[in-house]
């Protein structure tokens, strides 16, 4: 089944993905006698004849989808939106820091200006750096950049007929990622920041402490009233709190381990990879890897626990402050 109700009002709606992660969910709920669309899915023919589909088994007309929100802009998320924005002629709903991200990637004639010198950097290897910028290329013509109707930065209240919908400021998973909180149905759809059996990949952007900002943004739904989880990639459960927990203590454990890691002398990022991947991966994943050790190492960096050795390679190593367990908060 592709579709269910989870609520009255409230369409879920699984898209196929061509990745190891083959599925993402798209909601629709229902606003002002039409539809508000949630993420798009990839933009695919797959996806968007899946897509059609849904919505005729589900009664939903293009033509009512006046609104579209997006959580965040990764490919599987945001790849609908031109196509679906030019059918319905729906309002895009998105976050200012969404909307900036999106434009920097989508006008990069390659890759971001960072990318390349940061993974350089970071200790990849040429033909690393190479089959990284090929993976990215290959995805470059799902980021177009978008203008929204209505720029978003968090606690804003979107009416729908399941009562007001508040966005949630989540960054962690991505610079400016929202989740949507329905106060009175103990509600969350959670996007990308809270996942069923799974833990997002923390992104790393310059100048930012990814990790840091995902820890904050955890505290932050923790706070919310919520029963009932509807992530993008996964089952609907129940447990925030719980999976609040579980998620801090995988990323404590990811830095005890890069901790471990420099105990036998100072390394670069690449170095460090194996301990938390002891797996080779392909290019598209070892660049996802790389950047979540780099978010690690930028946490630790941040709370006095490394320091770094700038250098044509970026060397990290162990301050004598250094401990391995440290709360993770
Ligand atoms: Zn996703």
């Amino acid at each position: 089944m592709i579709l269910d109700e989870p609520v009255p009002g409230l369409v879920r709606i699984r898209l196929p993905l061509p990745f190891q992660l083959n599925h993402v969910y798209v909601h629709a709920v229902r606003r002002n006698g039409g539809w508000m669309l949630i993420d798009t899915g990839l933009g695919d023919e797959a996806c968007m004849d899946a897509l059609d589909e849904a919505f005729i088994q589900a009664g939903i007309l293009w033509r009512d989808v006046n609104d579209i929100f997006l959580t965040h802009t990764h490919p599987d998320h945001v790849g609908g939106a031109p196509e679906l924005l030019k059918r319905t002629g729906a309002r895009l709903w998105m976050s200012a820091g969404e909307r900036d991200h999106l434009a920097e990637v989508a006008t990069s004639a390659h890759v971001a200006d960072w990318f390349t010198p940061t993974v350089r950097r970071a200790g990849a290897n040429e033909s690393e750096i190479s089959e990284m910028e090929e993976a990215f290329t290959s995805v470059r013509h799902k980021f177009v950049p978008l203008q929204p109707d209505h720029t978003l930065h968090g606690g804003e209240l979107i009416g729908t007929a399941l009562g007001p919908l508040e966005t949630v400021l989540t960054p962690g998973h991505s610079p400016a990622h929202l989740a949507l909180h329905q106060d009175e149905r103990k509600l969350l759809l959670s996007g990308d920041h809270v996942l069923t059996n799974i833990t997002p990949n923390i992104s790393w952007m310059p100048g930012r402490d990814m990790l840091g900002e995902y820890h904050d943004s955890l505290e932050r739904v923790a706070r919310l009233e919520v029963d009932e989880i509807l992530p993008s990639h996964g089952r609907a459960f129940y447990g925030l709190v719980a999976w609040v927990e579980s998620a801090k203590r995988h990323h404590q454990v990811r830095c005890d381990g890069l901790l471990n890691g420099l105990a036998m002398g100072a390394c670069s990022a690449r170095e460090l990879l194996p301990v938390l991947w002891a797996k080779p991966l392909a290019a598209w994943n070892l660049r996802f890897a790389l950047f979540e050790v780099l978010a690690h190492l930028e946490y630790l960096l941040q709370r006095g626990f490394v320091a770094k050795k700038e250098g044509d390679i970026e060397r990290w190593q162990v301050t004598p402050h250094s401990r391995p367990t440290h709360g993770g908060g």
